[in-house]
């Protein structure tokens, strides 16, 4: 008895002593500065909750062996992808784990249904609940965050997916949700009335997981993900109520606001609202995509790496704007670089970040920071669109629907409404990329066609490093 105390209220000052340093941990990593200190409260944090459970009071020694076998295969499974994965391949990665927390609280959720039996009065109204409400979060992350993994890895098109009637659809399947709950709450025999209940609901929320996911367009993705990161925190809080964990619950809510911010500061920077968003598809109609094989008017000019770096040198003000395509190259060392060689000639040169470039909420910032380039010369996209008409060269390097002025200009355009880097006010815009592929949106871009553009086309790290060796 008393070491059954001692040991609840060691737990207890552990417990706090993680979710401390969680909080110091997101504390951190809202700015790049603090972002590797971020990380380690956030490592020792995780390290103190996971070797807590071995004294927590359910765990028995007989239980020391299986845990111990689980941490050891899911740390190294964990190591390995970690290890293994690609930059270009963290948001997939992301979606990969939302996934498993949903499963996780699905899974939990039936188990502790089954094992409630002896629960009466307000105790097991307040455990159904719990119960019903995890279940369905985790089952609707569950899929849809399959469904997002599927669209980031290019699996499944990026295209939205409008059926017909797809808001009924999505409304019926929230009654019939709610008629299960009706069937499932306060039943005499949980095996034989609450279970088929709450199976029936799983089901239709794995259904609704799959539609809400795929009927979002590949422009608004972004905000899916911090939405879904944001569904998965929920999801384990409430396991952690489940299981009667208090860390699980903080650390749940903590994932799930900031999940629940992050998407509201994306849908403001991407001029969405955030109902139409999670409810997928609405205005989806409003743009339409152009037909196949339309082109905007104009010509496509091409450049030389010698014309380029001609006009780097004899520029004033530069401004390089990263995409996506420079973290698939992995150009980001040799373009700070050439920051840098310019910076030296007296060259004025900043670094243009939009909320929604790459494939991540700070995709971009993250490649800049790993390749040290100067906090003070990375600015938002509010702080530099007034300065592109002043700026001599602007350098896009593998980026595309974060340029496109379409978005600005062209109201039938599907992401028309979404404010974009200016590029095109500047004197001159060099594009790099590959070809004249679509970006992630899946629109053709009438920067391309410009008077003052000039496509520099090739490997975006082949192009800057013959760049750089021109500087030299
Ligand atoms: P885009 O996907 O619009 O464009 C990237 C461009 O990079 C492509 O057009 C491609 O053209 C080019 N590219 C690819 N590989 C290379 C290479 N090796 N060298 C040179 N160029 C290359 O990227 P943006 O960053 O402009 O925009 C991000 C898009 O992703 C937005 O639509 C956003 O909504 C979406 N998104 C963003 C998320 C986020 O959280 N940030 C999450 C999910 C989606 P080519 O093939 O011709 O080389």
């Amino acid at each position: 008895m008393e070491q059954t105390i001692a040991q609840n209220g060691m737990l207890v000052v552990l417990y706090v002593i993680a979710s401390v340093l969680f909080i110091l941990s997101l504390g951190g990593l809202s700015n790049p500065e603090s972002s590797r200190r971020g990380n380690w409260f956030g490592i020792i944090g995780m390290a103190i909750a996971v070797g807590v459970t071995f004294f927590h009071p359910q765990v028995t020694a007989q239980s020391y062996g299986v845990l111990l076998a689980m941490i050891v295969l899911g740390g190294a499974i964990g190591s390995i992808v970690a290890a293994r994965i690609a930059m270009t391949a963290m948001p997939q990665l992301v979606a990969g784990f939302h996934s498993f927390v949903g499963l996780a609280a699905v899974l939990v959720g039936i188990n502790s249904y089954m094992d409630s039996a002896g629960l009466m009065g307000a105790e097991r109204v307040i455990h159904e609940m719990e119960v019903f409400l995890g279940v369905f979060i985790g089952a609707v992350t569950f899929t849809g965050s399959i469904v997002a993994f599927g669209k980031l890895q290019g699996l499944i098109r990026s295209k939205p997916l409008l059926l017909p009637g797809r808001h009924l659809l999505n409304i019926g399947m929230s009654l019939v949700s709610v008629y299960c709950g009706y069937r499932f709450f306060g039943v005499q025999d949980i095996m034989t009335q609450g279970l088929p209940a709450l199976l029936a609901m799983t089901v239709i929320a794995f259904i609704l997981g799959v539609h809400l996911v795929m009927s979002i367009g590949g422009a608004d993705m972004p905000v899916v993900v911090s939405m879904l990161n944001s569904y998965s925190g929920w999801a384990a809080a409430a396991t952690g109520f489940l299981l009667a964990n208090d860390l699980l619950i903080i650390t749940g809510a903590l994932v799930g606001s900031s999940g629940a911010i992050l998407s509201y500061i994306m849908c403001t920077a991407m001029n969405r609202s955030l109902l139409s968003v999670i409810f997928g598809g609405f205005g989806a109609e409003e743009g339409k995509a152009a037909p196949a094989g339309a082109q905007p008017a104009g010509e496509v000019v091409a450049t030389t790496v010698d014309e380029v770096s001609n006009m780097l040198k004899e520029a004033r003000q530069v401004i390089v704007v990263p995409g996506y395509g420079m973290a698939v190259a992995r150009a980001q060392h040799p373009v700070k670089e050439i920051s840098d060689k310019l910076r030296a000639r007296d060259v004025k040169v900043r670094f243009a970040i939009h909320p929604v470039a790459g494939r991540l909420p700070g995709h971009m910032n993250v490649l800049l920071a790993e390749a040290n380039v100067p906090y003070d010369i990375v600015m938002e996209m509010d702080e530099i669109n007034p300065d592109f008409p002043e700026t001599d060269v602007v350098l896009v390097i593998g980026a595309n629907d974060i340029v496109n002025p379409g978005a600005l200009e062209d109201p039938s355009s599907p992401i028309y409404g979404m404010p974009v880097l200016e590029t095109w006010k500047a004197k001159t815009t060099i594009v790099l990329k590959r070809s004249m592929a679509a970006g992630y949106a899946g629109v053709d871009n009438p920067l391309f066609y410009k008077d003052n553009t000039r496509m520099l086309f090739g490997d975006a790290k082949k192009s800057v490093d013959a760049i750089l060796a021109q500087l030299q």
